[in-house]
């Protein structure tokens, strides 16, 4: 069988892994190389209790978050590469009395679903973390959240693939007609293949697909990389207007911006500022990091939210993985799970039913 997918961001690039482990004839076919979109500018956080904001997006979440220990194991294997992934909590702060209560709240909803936490005063919060600013006054601790480094991530599945059988190559989709076999227009000429997974993040809109138009719209995110000397927290922490991700070689992400300014991936004096002073506030010592690199991706949002996976009710042979907004990362090894099953095997897990094209018309 064999089968094209359009865009190598985290998305696609788990999704030809795993095809490619299943036997599978994979060509990735990317307008710019792997890892060049939204996944470039990802913080990297696994974090579904925190980021989960409605039941199905938790449900999805929490699946994706449970498969993440054998999927970094099985492609660091896979491509002979460590990936750098801990499962080193999520420590969120408040700095005044409505944040609290916001924690308060979180407190109340994890112990009902039976979530480890624990909800700390501001001295305890600062004994775990002394790097923490001395005005935070409440913490809420879940051990069970974590980050990967994506972009070690990114060329590990790119290298386990490719090792599996994958041809990467760049040209830009124009088309895509669905029948057997499904032909795709691409600059670099017409191809065709069993089947088509669309997996090209803010632009899967842009493709021609027999009239329709996949309704996924860019939100741009601004992050900052800073560094120092080593770690100034062992958590990734959460305040109300940006999070820290510690990486063990000193670097510390800063994210995030949240801008609707369409395909704009440009980073932006305003961005940067407001990351600087939001990650300060959070840890002071950042004032004094490295200034690494400042990154903007455009996350693909739809409307309800939830990503777009499984094939297509309408076109015979086309595929989508799109759509993935805030949690591209946390979701591509269940997402890939998901397209691999279903379309090698016939079989449909449950969570597809959370996901479904056809809710769009595709
Ligand atoms: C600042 C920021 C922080 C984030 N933090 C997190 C986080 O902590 N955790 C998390 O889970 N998620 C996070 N996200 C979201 C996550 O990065 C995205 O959901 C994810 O990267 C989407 O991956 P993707 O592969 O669908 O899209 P992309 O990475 O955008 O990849 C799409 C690819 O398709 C290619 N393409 C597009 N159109 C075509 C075409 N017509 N022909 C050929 N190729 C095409 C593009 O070149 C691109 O490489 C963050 C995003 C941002 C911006």
């Amino acid at each position: 069988m064999k089968v094209i997918v359009v865009g190598a961001g985290v998305v696609g690039c788990a999704i030809a892994y795993e095809l490619a482990v299943r036997g599978v004839q994979v060509h990735v076919i990317d307008g710019r190389g792997p890892g060049l979109g939204a996944t470039r500018a990802s913080a990297g956080m696994l974090t579904p209790y925190i980021e989960g904001h409605s039941a199905a997006l938790l449900q999805l979440g929490v699946c994706g978050l449970e498969q993440y220990d054998r999927f970094i194991s099985r492609v660091s294997s896979d491509a002979g590469a460590p990936i750098e992934y801990r499962r080193i909590g999520t420590l969120q702060i408040a700095h005044d009395d409505a944040e609290a209560g916001k924690l308060a709240e979180e407190d109340r909803a994890l112990s009902a679903m039976g979530v480890a936490h624990s909800l700390l005063s501001g001295r305890e919060a600062r004994q775990l973390e002394p790097a923490l600013d001395a005005r935070v006054t409440a913490g809420l601790r879940i051990p069970a959240h974590g980050y990967v480094g994506v972009q070690s991530l990114l060329s590990a599945l790119v290298e386990a693939a490719t090792r599996r059988g994958a041809e990467f190559s760049v040209a830009h989709v124009h088309a895509i007609d669905g029948a057997a076999p499904v032909r795709v227009e691409t600059t670099g000429g017409a191809l065709s293949a069993d089947a088509v997974v669309v997996a090209a993040g803010s632009w899967s809109g842009g493709i021609v697909l027999a009239g329709r138009q996949a309704p996924v719209r860019p939100v741009r995110g601004q992050l900052l990389h800073l560094r120092l000397s080593e770690p100034p927290v062992s958590h990734v922490v959460w305040g109300a207007a940006a999070y820290l991700v510690p990486w063990q070689d000193g670097s510390v992400l800063v994210g995030a911006t949240v801008e609707d300014v369409g395909f704009d991936e440009r980073v932006t004096v305003s961005g940067v500022r407001r990351l600087l002073d939001d990650g300060e506030r959070l840890v002071p010592a950042l004032g004094n990091a490295a200034f690494h690199e400042a990154r903007a991706g455009l996350r693909p949002a739809t409307a309800d939210e939830l990503p777009i996976i499984g094939a297509s009710s309408s076109m015979r042979g086309v595929y989508f993985a799109t759509g993935h907004y805030r949690s591209g990362v946390l979701l591509a090894p269940l997402t890939a799970a998901l397209v691999a099953d279903q379309l090698v095997d016939g079989r449909e897990r449950r969570e597809l039913a959370l996901v479904r094209p056809d809710r769009f018309g595709l």
